[in-house]
């Protein structure tokens, strides 16, 4: 059987989605492969159509034990003989399932690294003495401090190739930038894998951010045209998941709430509520979503600032898996980025409190964007698009623009004369001419000192912030982020290149000015 012939028969779908068919290629020709798919894209396909077609069985690894009953029963209702193991199971369960296992009647076996692994790794040394003939792990990017959902126990599959050295592993992720990307290859161990990267653009979903003010107000404003849909509000804490919940019902809404503190009768119950649509509303921290596949969420809220955009991303692409118009609406406020700032110190590891905040800054960068905001996401994800999408909330608004050439030439030659060595505060103090003991007196000599006396701090702020957004700075993150030009730098330095600022009265509605972060 050819894996289309497969795909028609098994699955019931006539053509592949994205890359599937090169992907499922590779696993055939037993190579390793990371994939790399939006949500709703297709991933599980990707082994599952291999682990029909040869001849052993597939080991998935999965994180989410809820995920994989579901998987298995789809599976099972198609035809293909899976199944799972999870401690819930009795001894007798566990038997009769291994012995299923030793006649090679089984497919695909799914469970979690840790019990791989665990009890002194007695089910991988039985599972290896089975045909296996294919690896595959979900959510691959949990097993990286880098990804946003780092899991130990992932980290306990660095021995996978210690004990399948020559069975293809296949990595599947929605969500990885170039460092998870590479930490994932690394762990693994992978042999010379084949990467593949599906367009990460979700061009039914339109992107928006909004100043918070009053958000349960802007709230009821947004959910007024929405009573009949279905949603998911995402909350930074547990508290307030629970507070929004009640209010939204006092309102007459139907909404329960979702975070990992609830117990699991009271999680599976709203959950499942919320997949039949007897629950219109999921007010949740982020533990709620992976692995939900719920087709008609309408839109998904982001009451507070999230810690990066792969987080981000990936809970705004839990709206509109079926195709149709969605929302994701994001309310900003850059006290929730001070807020998180201080949470993004972690105790005794400089780098990775390094990461962390580059990733918030980063954050922070896509609010205060005064650029296509799908552009800059999939820019993020190193996808190239068009400049403007015509959808997101900024392609929507006319902005009045004016020619501020000469003060970007006058930003770029203060952080070149300063050597790129300094960060936005000291930049605008140097502009601004201040009589400030902190300029250095060789740098109160340089030609360009006081040159942007005419302009306001705040302002000053808002243009160094439009010039990265535009890419003709860049800041180089850490504890204290310093200003640095960029390949693009040069040509407005030179006159060779115009740049339009946005009219200072269309800014104020949109965005908060704030102290550079
Ligand atoms: P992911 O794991 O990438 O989030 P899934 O594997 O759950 O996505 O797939 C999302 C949906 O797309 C599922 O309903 C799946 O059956 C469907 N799907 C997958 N591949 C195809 C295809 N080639 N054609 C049509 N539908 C597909
Ligand atoms: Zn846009």
């Amino acid at each position: 059987m050819t894996p289309i012939q497969a795909l028609q028969k098994y699955f019931g779908y006539s053509e592949f989605r994205h890359q599937q068919g090169a992907i499922i290629q590779h696993v055939l020709d037993k190579k390793d492969v990371l994939a790399l798919m939006p949500t709703g894209g297709g991933k599980s396909l990707c082994y599952q159509l291999p682990a029909v077609l040869l001849d052993g069985l597939t080991i998935v690894i999965s994180p989410l034990i809820a995920l994989m009953k579901d998987q298995v029963d789809s599976l099972n209702v198609n035809g293909i003989p899976a199944a799972f193991l999870n401690s819930a199971q009795n001894p007798d369960e566990q038997q009769r399932l291994m012995g299923k296992l030793r006649n090679n009647e089984i497919k695909l076996l799914y469970l979690a690294p840790e019990r791989l692994f665990g009890s002194e790794n007695k089910l991988v040394e039985f599972l290896k003495s089975l045909p296996v003939v294919q690896i595959a792990i979900d959510e691959a990017h949990c097993i990286s401090h880098w990804g946003h959902d780092f899991r130990p126990e992932y980290l306990m599959l660095a021995g996978l190739k210690d004990y399948f050295p020559n069975i293809p592993v296949i990595a599947l992720t929605a969500t990885a930038d170039k460092l998870t990307q590479k930490d994932i290859l690394e762990k693994l161990n992978l042999k010379n894998p084949a990467i593949f990267i599906s367009s990460f653009n979700r061009e039914n979903i339109n992107y928006t951010v909004a100043p918070k003010k009053n958000s349960f107000n802007q709230l009821l404003d947004f959910l007024e045209e929405r009573k009949e849909e279905s949603g998911i509000i995402y909350c930074l804490s547990r508290k307030s998941t629970e507070a929004l919940a009640a209010d939204l019902k006092e309102e007459g809404y139907s909404a329960e709430a979702y975070h990992a503190g609830l117990n699991n009768a009271i999680k599976a119950r709203n959950q499942e509520a919320f997949l039949r649509d007897d629950v219109k509303i999921i007010v949740a921290t982020i533990a709620f979503g992976m692995g939900i596949n719920k087709s008609n969420v309408r839109y998904v809220v982001h009451m507070d600032l999230p810690k990066n955009i792969e987080g981000y991303y990936q809970e705004t692409g839990r709206a509109g898996r079926d195709g149709l118009p969605s929302d994701a609406i994001l309310y900003y406020s850059p006290g929730d980025a001070m807020k998180l700032k201080g949470f993004a110190k972690v105790e005794d590891n400089e780098e990775q409190s390094r990461i962390m905040l580059k990733k918030l800054d980063d954050m922070v960068n896509y609010c205060q964007l005064q650029t296509c905001r799908r552009h800059f996401l999939l820019k993020y994800f190193d996808e190239e698009s068009d400049a403007t999408c015509g959808s997101c909330d900024v392609c929507l608004t006319e902005f009045e623009r004016f020619d501020g050439t000469l003060i970007a030439q006058k930003a770029l030659s203060a952080v070149y004369r300063l050597k790129e060595r300094f960060g936005s505060n000291y930049v605008i103090d140097f502009l601004r001419g201040s009589k400030s003991e902190k300029i250095r007196e060789e740098h109160k000599q340089l030609k360009t000192y006081g040159v942007g006396a005419d302009i306001s701090k705040p302002d000053w702020q808002r243009y160094l912030r439009e010039l990265s957004a535009m890419g003709y700075l860049q800041v180089d993150g850490g504890e204290y982020p310093v200003l640095k030009l960029t390949h693009q730098s040069e040509a407005v330095l030179k006159g060779l290149q115009k740049v339009e600022f946005i009219a200072a009265e269309t800014v104020e509605e949109k965005h908060t000015t704030v102290e550079a972060l």
